[in-house]
């Protein structure tokens, strides 16, 4: 498959287009912390058959050592991982397909999002021993890239942005904020550094070194990012010659995406929402939930130039595009409210509807040379 899968008419319970497919929605749990451990809380989350995420709410009214049950609220997803859950089997199962995708010239993106705290940056970017999705998903399409190098040349580029209080700034060379502008690709930020790409070793030290940084909120310093959104993006150029010996050229999209805290802007009811537009709460992803309504209720106008952020995600939620999506929650009790409203919009993002994503190709003039760069870059990957 292409990672997005076709909606079938028994999923919908109506006649679909073939050339509609949904966003891929997980769910990813975290173990409990030691912290959580030790001030006693409890764990309201339950995952069982990889699919049903269970949540209950305790109250604790009348005695805090003894909980008492509210009420057990149940979803299901695409797929829902366990706290076991390994960063293999979250990338494999998430994004492997779309990494395959983008080689034959296609766009995808995966996003994760929940509130602070709740692994997304744990998931998306992980650690020196654990390395996250970003980290697999490069290591993959080099491991791709080398299978099949003998028919074509690769080019693979990586840019790494952030977007904090509605600026944007290149991670990987740090300095004036950047501008983003509208060409046939989607949207670009001008200036944004594009990495030449060889090894995955390599790519590691440059994220841990482009993750350092990211914002960190003067109130909360231990708090690294938790406003900041951060998009990777790999870019994949392929270019092969067809039977006449035409050369041509196909050029896929990969975004992964680390997105903010959720925690104070993705409220639930609308009249929160209103009170939240007024303070300077994180615009963006307040723009993200008004895209992703527009987008379930099948509005024609979305407003995705409401904030930096929808405008760069623009071509993945409403164009053609696998948009894959990771909600992250924590187990414990104290993060209920989150997590519940974290699960909220996880269930809603379900509804979405996509174009079926195109290859990107064009025919490259006969007789255009592919210059040494390439070849070099050949013989690179082959020594990797
Ligand atoms: P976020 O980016 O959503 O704010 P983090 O990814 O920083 O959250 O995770 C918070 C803490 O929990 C970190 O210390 C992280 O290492 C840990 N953590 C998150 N997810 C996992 C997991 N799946 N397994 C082990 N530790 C995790
Ligand atoms: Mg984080």
């Amino acid at each position: 498959g292409n990672g997005a899968r076709n909606v079938t008419d028994a999923e919908k319970g109506e006649k679909m287009d073939a050339s509609v497919s949904r966003i891929l929605v997980f769910v990813r749990l975290r173990p409990m912390g030691k912290k959580e451990k030790e001030n006693g809380s409890r764990c309201c989350v339950k995952i069982l058959n990889k699919r049903d995420v269970y949540l209950t709410e305790f109250t604790n009214e009348n005695d805090y050592l003894r909980l008492k049950r509210l009420r057990v609220r149940h979803f299901t997803f695409d797929s829902s991982f366990p706290e076991t859950t390994t960063q293999q089997e979250v990338y494999s199962t998430t994004t492997g397909d779309l990494v395959g995708a983008v080689l034959e010239g296609r766009n995808g993106s995966v996003f994760c999002y929940g509130a602070t705290g709740a692994g997304k940056t744990y998931t998306m970017l992980g650690t020196m021993e654990n390395p996250g999705v970003m980290v697999l998903a490069i290591k993959d399409l080099f491991a791709k890239v080398r299978q099949r190098s003998l028919d074509g040349n690769h080019l693979v580029h990586l840019s790494y942005l952030e977007v904090y209080n509605e600026t944007v700034r290149d991670l990987l060379s740090p300095g004036r904020p950047l501008i983003l502008r509208e060409d046939k690709q989607g949207t670009v930020a001008a200036g944004l550094t594009q990495y030449r790409a060889y090894s995955t070793d390599e790519v590691m030290a440059l994220l841990q070194r482009g993750n350092q940084n990211r914002t960190t909120e003067p109130t909360r310093c231990n708090e690294t990012s938790s406003r900041s959104h951060a998009i990777l993006q790999v870019i994949v150029e392929y270019k092969t010659r067809d039977a006449s010996m035409n050369i041509i050229s196909r050029v896929g999209k990969l975004s992964l995406i680390d997105l903010a805290g959720s925690e104070r802007a993705l409220a639930t009811d609308q009249r929160t929402l209103r009170s939240l537009e007024g303070a300077n709460i994180n615009r963006s992803l307040l723009a993200l939930s008004s895209c992703i309504n527009a987008l379930v209720e099948g509005k024609k106008h979305i407003p995705f130039r409401n904030s930096k952020l929808t405008q760069l995600l623009k071509d993945s939620l409403g164009g053609s595009c696998n948009t894959v999506m990771i909600a992250n929650i924590s187990p414990s009790s104290q993060s209920f409210g989150e997590t519940q409203n974290t699960l909220h919009w996880a269930d809603r993002a379900k509804e979405i509807r996509l174009k079926q994503s195109e290859v990107n190709e064009e025919m490259v003039q006969v007789g255009e040379e592919e210059g040494p760069d390439q070849a070099k870059l050949l013989l690179e990957l082959q020594k990797e």
